[in-house]
């Protein structure tokens, strides 16, 4: 069977957990990262049986899970969180969530995986037109939502096995003008399409692997909700 790792799912209601549950009962393994900020509620959750209605698949069966692993895709290893992230309370729940970690940890864990699926974005100002938009909230945008993206395959990358595949999410207001979706956030996924196709051909040649995005259709899941979609 393959082992999937899914970034990116801290509740039942969106993407990330659909793709998860949809790898499942084709046969797959399934690891999940979690937003360190998400994990208390979505373990907690989890184990109160709160999701088990949406666990359940088609042959009757329950989705299981085989490991949550805590994750902050903005930071590449600890010498990036800075102090007050390290002291704040939400994120002292868990160690070794920087990107780099969480692949050490899952490489020492099961030694290898075939699917990446990168199900995660974050504009603080996404509410903000593009105009009103902060250079902070916009670079913040592109770190959560994009970069993210590269730096999951540089530490996954090398420990996947040949003929794998990684796929990300992306929106239409990329390429077309949508009210509402902004903070940066159109600029974000904008990168997110561009560095799929240079991913694609740098990963492809070097690790065999493939690097897709797809363009999801609306969803009311707890990012849309945000921002009144
Ligand atoms: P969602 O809220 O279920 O998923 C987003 C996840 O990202 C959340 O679990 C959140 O905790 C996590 N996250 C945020 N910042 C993070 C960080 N720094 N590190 C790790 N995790 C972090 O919402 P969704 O709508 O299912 O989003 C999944 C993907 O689908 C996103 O890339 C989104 O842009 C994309 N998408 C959504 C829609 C839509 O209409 N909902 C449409 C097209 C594309």
């Amino acid at each position: 069977g393959k082992r999937a790792f899914i970034a990116g799912v801290a509740d039942d209601q969106g993407f990330g957990w659909a793709i998860a549950k949809a790898l499942a009962a084709a046969g797959a393994e399934i690891l999940l990262g979690t937003w360190v900020p998400a994990l208390n509620i979505f373990e907690t959750s989890l184990r109160k049986g709160k999701f088990d209605e949406s666990r359940l698949l088609p042959n009757g069966s329950l989705f299981e899970i085989a490991k949550v692993y805590p994750l902050d895709a903005v930071y590449d290893t600890p010498d990036d969180v800075p102090d007050d992230v390290k002291s704040n309370k939400r994120y002292a729940v868990a160690t070794g969530w920087t990107v780099k970690e969480v692949a050490e940890s899952v490489k020492n864990d099961y030694g290898s995986i075939d699917i990446l699926v990168h199900s995660l974005a974050n504009g603080p100002e996404v509410t903000k037109p593009l105009l009103d938009t902060s250079r902070k909230g916009y670079l913040a945008a592109i770190s959560a939502s994009s970069y993210s993206y590269v730096s999951l395959l540089k530490y996954f990358s090398p420990f996947m096995n040949p003929g794998g595949s990684s796929i990300s999410l992306t929106y239409l207001a990329s390429e077309k003008t949508i009210p509402g979706y902004g903070g940066g956030m159109s600029s974000a996924k904008a990168a997110l399409e561009s560095d799929t196709r240079v991913l694609a051909f740098e990963v492809g040649r070097k690790y065999k692997i493939r690097v897709n995005t797809i363009s999801a259709g609306p969803l009311r899941s707890r990012a849309a909700k945000a921002i009144g979609f």
